[in-house]
């Protein structure tokens, strides 16, 4: 069996008031989800997390002449030989460039046996993994937390037990919005706040003090993804968990971070840090640190099922949460690209169920990505 074709769809949708985080406010997003095909009709899909356009240039001018033609069985080849093809850099949008394909190849290899991408990456050792919603986000000014409060009583509504309210505005304000939540929600849910870089060290020192009653499982990339002596700085005097690492996109980016003491949990993000093949990297570093590690995703339906996956094949760590970590982050935005293949539901216990199917177990052709594509391609053998 050999790879015959690589397709790649921009696809774009807007937001229908400006929302985002303490980096930016969106009006849209967008997103890189690449279909590989093989002469027997096998399709895998991936995903690139960020800078598509960039993304999709390098899988076309380097990536995919080193795949096309070549057995899809030979994953770990085919790593080796993306990453070669970089050269200087090998993070960016380059590393999100062989996500896509790591996660794609992985996809048909694992339909190839006709079992799941977990089962591929040494089995399930969970079939439900707990979710968090991963919102409120920030709005403009005046007032950005201002619609909080009642988009986490329909979170609540919705069975989720965890939320991941965007902060880093303003750190008096942080502190009013995550106690306030905090007696809203009642103890017994979990509440992380994400920073999305928004701080200083200093300004995130004081951010936490004022969150200090909220109880939070964790701070999330309080500082500059490549700070680390603001992270060091920031983790000296912050009691709270912090966690990070979406951006930081190798293993090498990693190392430095853990072997420092940076992190409390670990992030990557399957299409950002080199799809299975960088996130098992990675997880092994967390292993030889004892860290927890849980996948970021904030993308389509493509990279969620992916990180379904590898969520299921992690150990069980409690990181001081009435949960055992890992937990799958589920984004709260109006995302259609989320839900092409219908919304999950939560469950009682606010878990998803992990789909034991062949792949990923997503059902997915080019028609439905149709509304939102801006450009599309194809590179043939
Ligand atoms: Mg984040």
């Amino acid at each position: 069996m050999k790879v015959v074709e690589i397709r790649g769809f921009n696809l774009s949708f807007p937001l229908a008031e400006p929302m985002g985080n303490a980096l930016s406010l969106f009006r849209k997003r967008d997103a890189l989800v690449v279909q590989i095909r093989t002469d027997a009709g096998l399709v895998g899909w991936g995903e690139s997390g960020n800078q598509p356009h960039a993304a999709a240039a390098f899988i076309r001018a380097r990536l995919a002449g080193l795949i096309l033609g070549k057995s899809p069985l030979e994953i770990g080849r085919h790593f080796q030989a993306m990453c070669g093809a970089v050269g200087y850099d090998r993070r960016g949008s380059t590393m999100m460039a062989i996500s896509a394909i790591d996660i794609a190849l992985h996809d048909i290899v694992a339909k190839m046996h006709n079992i799941s991408v977990a089962a591929l990456l040494g089995g399930a050792v969970r079939d439900q993994v707990f979710a968090y919603a991963s919102g409120p986000f920030v709005r403009t000014q005046p007032d950005p937390y201002r619609q909080y409060q009642r988009e986490v009583d329909a979170y609540l509504r919705r069975n989720f037990k965890a939320i991941k309210p965007r902060g880093g505005v303003d750190a008096k304000a942080d502190g009013l919005m995550a106690n306030t939540l905090r007696k809203q929600v009642g103890p017994d849910i979990g509440i992380m706040v994400d920073i999305n870089q928004g701080y200083t060290a200093a300004a995130a020192i004081r951010s936490a003090r004022f969150m200090e009653e909220a109880d939070l499982l964790w701070i999330e990339e309080p500082v500059q993804p490549e700070d680390l002596p603001g992270y060091l700085a920031a983790s000296r005097d912050i009691s709270t968990a912090i966690a990070g690492g979406e951006a930081l996109g190798s293993l090498r980016g990693f190392r430095d971070f853990v072997t420092a003491g940076a992190f409390d949990i670990l992030q990557p993000d399957l299409s950002i840090c080199g799809g299975y093949s960088g996130f098992r990297q990675i997880w092994a570093l967390a292993q030889a640190y004892d860290l927890p590690i849980m996948p970021h995703v904030f993308g389509t339906v493509v990279n969620f099922r992916a990180s379904l996956q590898m969520a299921a094949v992690l150990e069980p760590r409690r990181g001081g949460a009435a949960h055992a970590y890992p937990f799958i982050e589920y984004d709260m935005m109006d995302n259609p690209l989320l839900n092409l293949c219908g919304t999950p539901s939560i469950s009682g216990e606010g878990t998803l169920s992990v789909p034991d199917v062949p792949g990923t177990g997503l059902d997915l052709d080019a028609e439905r990505l149709e509304p939102w594509i801006t450009a599309s391609w194809t590179e043939r053998l």
